[in-house]
């Protein structure tokens, strides 16, 4: 086997599972409780490098410009140059090879801010790892682990290097990414033997980069990082994936179709000036040009610029796009389901009551008896909240743990920071009941049980405490538990109570514990979690985020139904769906997690689009409502956050995972991550992606208005006995000024006004849908229509400058169109000049460069042009200006029929 030098010279990776932990450590030189010191880790990182996979798909500057010369129409067009140059006059052939190198490097500067702004993107999506260094936890983005680190895991976790596991609780792996095998697989710490390992699967000692935990928690060793790892290996072989988006696909296609009709137009073209006699290298260089401006081979690449633009913008508004067709799917979304926990509401959890024995406590208060002290005992030990690591003046985290720390240095989930907060104020400190009262042993919290149980070593035996919620736990509580012993316990009234706090929105756990003399087995779960005995119920608050009323107020008005769907209590969903406005009663209808599992497709079908909560449902339920709501038609967004909820967020049309609470496995399988974990971020996003599609139709609109133009122009002047207009410079220069910038600028537009009170877009609406087609053809006709009058009025009236006129005409048509199609159907004087700077800024440049063209002497040879005189400019600007009227008196006929339309919609109006 071959040894890689920069590992330690006695262990390869690949072996690491045939040693034990100990002699692991030794050869790594690493203590596993305290992991690397920070300067360990730096020298290893220097050594072994980034533990990142190689990025085959990312293309180098060079590759990226060598593609735009690929275009075959492009090569055509050089060949023809260069011949015409050869024969004839070498100014021409310079000037067009200038005008395409041009084009090349705007496409260039376009191809690469896209990739540029993916690849940021693609940094913010990265991994991040828990690891052990210097005694202290550290939260570091996985590309810096080395080989040596000592890293933490737990459910949800991707696996961020190869692991030796040398500590596991429950540790239950999914391996498929790495081995195809959907089993997940379960996890030892045993050293195992060289013979039935020698497939990755069966090699239950390590944890691989690339998989992920479903279950339980564990620590492990990095034997390998980066392309050392087996996914290192196998990333080897794969190619890059394509990154094409449904509608870039779409336009590729269309494109293709077009380029032919385009084509043959140019063959025609051809054929007629030769029979009219026009030199056949001139048609031809003419019919070449118009095919190369005309064919829209760039649409799909600008719809990669919008769209990544797009999608770095959102980030902004705190919303990381991982899958850039959901930018444009966005805007069609018209239910989004979300989470209660931490999306709806705040997440800022702190303990209201504890009720113990009929009893009350609240935080502050003196305790009143030894049970409550018992429960917050329970409270704290059956806890996985951390403590935070410190800081130091010196930016220096400290390794010794604080006795006097704040307990707000406690970090975790919010339900058991809130609890830890709560025994604090009783005078509990958790870190001496951990140290005096070990934790041995633990079934850890997941959201199917909605419990978790831990085993301490005390008082000579061992003690169990669980929490969770009250009809998980209470139907396991044979006593109420008091100092003295057991006492009976009344469920159903308990039970009654835990439904009044709900109602108050209130979140309710309820805490127990047994004796055990043995270590129970925790594979007999149902046994040792049950003959508990209760020790009290706490009620937690968490707030409805302020800014998450306004966002269901909007959702409901963009035509959007927000609906809640969460673990909790039934009780408690509803007081907070209510107070958020997303049922509109106090007793709308909830539907639970049992009553779903009543329910047949079909007839969860029939109640989908009524019920707008779900309570108590468990994660694989979520995928039920989904196929429903598909079934019926929806676009459906959902929120999730665990292990579970990847299947619903990969089944839903656009997933949606949390940045700061969720884990690794629902942000893999997500299309989009809240950076806030906010519900407001999802309806922001939302309109961003109106606001984007809605760009991407105006450029298209814009840059297939100017070619139809151009063509209409070309095509029709010889069948009105006109000359032919233009030369073929005089294209490729109009395509080269209005296509760059002013279709660029387009990205910056900002969201049309009432952008979020019209309807979702039918998902598989076409982007030429709604009048684009004959906006295209018609303006097109228009544009070609007055180049051509003007031409016709200036032959006739004798004006030597008529091929000048037409040149400027068909641009600052161009120009006055861009500025009237900003709107769909706002007028530009309500939108403002201002609003839209880059674009004002583009057309005026565009402006000027035509005016050097006409007006700067040595260009004229160049471009072929004579200066105007100012009343043949004027006759130019005029032309330009009835484009811009044309175009607002077709959106004021549009929001015309827009306001009868809806008065008809709706009969109130
Ligand atoms: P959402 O699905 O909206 O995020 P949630 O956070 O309430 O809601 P889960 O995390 O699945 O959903 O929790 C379900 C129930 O499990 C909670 O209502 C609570 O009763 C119980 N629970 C939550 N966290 C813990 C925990 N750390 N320990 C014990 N029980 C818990």
């Amino acid at each position: 086997m071959q040894t890689d030098p920069t590992y330690p010279a006695n262990v390869t990776p690949s072996e690491a599972h045939l040693r034990s932990a100990q002699e692991l450590a030794a050869t790594y030189r690493v203590n596993p409780h305290t992991g690397l010191l920070d300067d360990e880790a730096a020298q290893r990182a220097h050594q072994h490098g980034a533990n990142e996979l190689q990025d085959h798909a990312r293309r180098g500057p060079l590759a990226l410009l060598a593609d735009q010369f690929k275009d075959f129409m492009v090569l055509v067009l050089l060949g023809a140059a260069v011949i015409s140059g050869v024969i004839g006059d070498l100014t021409d052939t310079l000037v067009i090879l200038v005008i395409v190198v041009l084009n090349a490097i705007i496409g260039f500067v376009q191809a690469w801010r896209a990739d540029q702004a993916m690849a940021a993107l693609r940094q913010l999506s990265a991994a991040h790892a828990t690891v052990l260094r210097g005694g202290e936890v550290q939260v570091v983005p996985a590309s810096v682990l080395v080989p040596g680190d000592i890293v933490l895991l737990e459910a949800g976790n991707q696996i961020p290097a190869d692991l030796r596991l040398i500590e596991i609780a429950q540790l239950q792996v999914d391996e498929s990414a790495l081995t195809g095998e959907s089993v997940t697989v379960a996890k030892q710490t045993d050293t195992l033997a060289a013979q039935d390992t020698s497939a990755l699967g069966d090699r239950v000692n390590m944890a691989f980069k690339g998989t992920t935990a479903t279950h339980g928690r564990a620590r492990g060793l990095v034997v390998a990082t980066g392309m050392h790892t087996e996914l290192g290996k196998v990333a080897r072989l794969l190619g890059g994936e394509d990154r094409s988006t449904p509608l870039q696909l779409r336009l590729a296609a269309f494109g293709k179709r077009l380029a032919l009709g385009v084509i043959a137009i140019c063959i025609v073209i051809f054929a007629v000036g030769v029979l009219r006699g026009e030199s056949p290298l001139l048609m031809a260089l003419t019919a070449i040009s118009l095919a190369v401006a005309a064919i829209p081979e760039a649409l799909p690449a600008v719809v990669t610029v919008l769209l990544a633009l797009g999608a770095r913008r959102m980030v902004a508004v705190k919303a990381l796009v991982r899958r850039l067709p959901s930018v444009e799917t966005l805007g069609s979304v018209t239910t989004i389901c979300s989470d209660k926990t931490g999306t709806l509401t705040q997440n800022h959890m702190h303990a209201e009551l504890l009720l113990a024995q009929g009893q009350r406590w609240a935080p502050g208060d003196p305790l009143p008896g030894p049970v409550h002290a018992e429960a917050l005992r329970a409270a704290v030990l059956c806890n996985d909240a951390a403590r935070h690591a410190r800081v130091d003046d010196d930016g220096n985290a400290t390794t010794t743990p604080n006795p006097d720390a704040h307990p707000t240095d406690w970090q975790g989930d919010p339900t058991e920071t809130a609890l830890v907060l709560a025994a604090h104020a009783g005078g509990l400190d958790k870190a001496q009941l951990d140290a005096a009262t070990p934790r041995v042993q633990e079934q850890p919290f997941d959201s199917d049980r909605k419990r978790m149980t831990t085993f301490h070593r005390g008082g000579g035996g061992f003690v169990a405490y669980t929490k969770g919620a009250p009809e998980s736990v209470l139907p396991r509580c044979t006593a109420q538990w008091t100092p003295e012993g057991g006492q009976p316990l009344d469920t159903a009234a308990v039970l009654a109570t835990a439904n009044q706090l709900a109602a108050q929105g209130l979140r309710v756990l309820a805490l127990a514990r047994r004796d055990h003399a043995r270590l129970p087995d925790t594979n007999a779960l149902d046994d040792v979690e049950s003959q508990m005995a209760l020790l009290g119920l706490i009620a937690l608050i968490d707030p409805p985020r302020p800014e998450a009323q306004a966002a269901v107020r909007d959702c409901m008005s963009a035509g959007i139904t927000p609906v809640m769907i969460t673990g909790d209590h039934p009780a408690t969903a509803r007081a907070i769906a209510h107070r958020l406005g997303i049922v509109a009663h106090a007793d709308a209808p909830v539907l639970t997690g049992a009553d779903l599992a009543q329910l047949d497709d079909a007839a969860l079908r029939a109640q989908v689009e009524q019920v707008h909560v779900y309570a108590r449902v468990d994660p694989a339920q979520k995928i039920r409502i989904v196929e429903a709501l598909q079934a019926q038609g929806h676009f459906v967004a959902m929120t999730g956050d665990g292990v579970n909820d990847a299947p619903a967020l990969k089944r839903a049309d656009i997933g949606v995972s949390m940045g700061k609470g969720g884990t690794d496995v629902a942000r893999e399988a997500s299309s989009l991550v809240l950076l806030d974990d906010n519900f407001a971020t999802i309806v922001a996003a939302v309109k961003e992606g109106r606001r984007i599609y809605d760009n991407i139709r105006k450029f298209v609109r814009y840059a297939m208005t100017g070619n139809s133009g151009e063509i209409w122009t070309i095509f029709l002047a010889p069948l009105l006995l006109l000359p032919i207009p233009l030369l073929p410079i005089h294209i490729l220069w109009v395509n080269l000024v209005t296509d760059g910038l002013p279709g660029l600028a387009l990205a910056a537009e900002p969201a049309e006004r009432g952008i979020m009170q019209r309807p979702p877009r039918p998902p598989n609406e076409s982007l030429f849908a709604q009048g684009m087609w004959q906006h295209i053809l018609g303006m097109g006709l228009l544009i070609a229509g007055l180049c051509l009058a003007v031409q016709a009025w200036a032959l006739h009236t004798g004006h030597a400058h008529w091929q000048t006129m037409v040149f400027t005409v068909l641009t600052l048509a161009q120009m006055a169109h861009v500025m009237a199609i900003r709107s769909e159907s706002e007028p530009l004087w309500r939108l403002g000049l201002a609003s839209n700077r880059p674009l004002l800024g583009a057309v005026l440049l565009t402006f000027a460069l035509q005016m050097a063209t006409i007006y700067v002497p040595f260009l004229n040879p160049i471009f072929r042009t004579e200066p105007l005189s100012l009343g043949e400019l004027g006759i130019c600007v005029a032309a330009a200006l009835v484009v811009y009227c044309v175009v607002e008196l077709e959106k004021a006929w549009r929001r015309k029929r827009r306001a009868s339309g809806s008065a008809i919609d709706d009969p109130a109006a």
